[in-house]
């Protein structure tokens, strides 16, 4: 069995072959998939987000806002998300939330100032947080920490990892869980790699983020969660372990970390 625990499936990339996304996912032996919403939180996105893990029963969700969109987030933008929160037992967690340097596409100063606030929002609900971090590693580690000493409980989820064994090392100890995408089969990728190595299974999930980062030997191709059996059989080769393992020990990460019925994985 495996994991998805991030992807987009409720994009536009897949209006027109969702079930068929789906069929073929649960036919690689994906047995759930955390479905991630983002987008406009003035429009109609994350309702559509939450809408595809209600039809289908091995996908949950998560809502907040990216940083991409981090100057949209204001009170009627939480609210919004906390009433979707609400709506459904299958919307797990926060996110994703973070800050991406590399774009920019919201001031910096925005991007924490609402890093800050939506974990906190976070918190008071009780739920886990995806992480996205780009160009802005330090910045990123430093915000958490600091947030997360107010709290007993701060954990989540460090999507698409791409930083150093030292972050992974930081961030593991203050509560999170580290998912590599399919990026790390890129030929280019030996940092990943070297911090994939830094990082012990007990830690590890793994993530399509589709419909982007398609693994090898797909690439060029839109991404699924049924691709994740390439970057699953990739890791388990990199790290030594049998694949079997690898997917077993990865999916009781999740399941076990979001509270899930462990039959989930029978
Ligand atoms: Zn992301
Ligand atoms: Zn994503």
């Amino acid at each position: 069995m495996l994991i998805d625990s991030h992807c987009h499936i409720d994009g536009e990339q897949f209006n027109d072959d969702r079930d068929e996304v789906v069929r073929r996912a649960r036919d690689a032996g994906v047995v759930a998939m955390l479905n991630i919403g983002t987008g406009d939180p003035g429009s109609d996105d994350f309702r559509k987000a939450v809408a595809v893990a209600d039809q289908y029963e091995d996908v949950f969700a998560a809502v907040g806002v990216h940083p991409h969109d981090a100057k949209l987030y204001d009170d009627a933008a939480e609210n919004h998300l906390i009433e979707l929160v609400k709506s459904s037992a299958k919307v797990i967690a926060w996110g994703e939330i973070g800050l991406d340097f590399h774009y920019d596409h919201s001031p910096r100063d925005v991007q924490i100032d609402v890093l800050r606030r939506q974990i906190r929002t976070a918190r008071a609900l009780n739920l886990p947080i995806i992480i996205h971090s780009r160009s802005a590693d330090d910045e990123t580690v430093e915000i958490l920490t600091e947030e997360c000493s107010y709290n007993e409980f701060c954990g989540g989820i460090m999507h698409c990892f791409g930083g150093t064994p030292k972050m992974a090392r930081s961030l593991i100890e203050i509560g999170f869980l580290i998912s590599f995408a399919g990026n790390i089969t890129f030929k280019n990728a030996d940092n990943l790699r070297e911090a994939a190595m830094a990082v012990p299974l007990g830690k590890m999930l793994i993530e399509t983020d589709c419909p982007f980062l398609t693994p090898v030997p797909l690439r060029g191709k839109r991404n699924e969660p049924a691709f994740i059996v390439h970057t699953a059989a990739f890791l388990a080769d990199l790290l030594k372990v049998s694949v079997d393992e690898f997917k077993e020990k990865t999916s009781r990460n999740f399941t076990e970390f979001f509270r899930l019925d462990p039959d989930l994985l029978r």
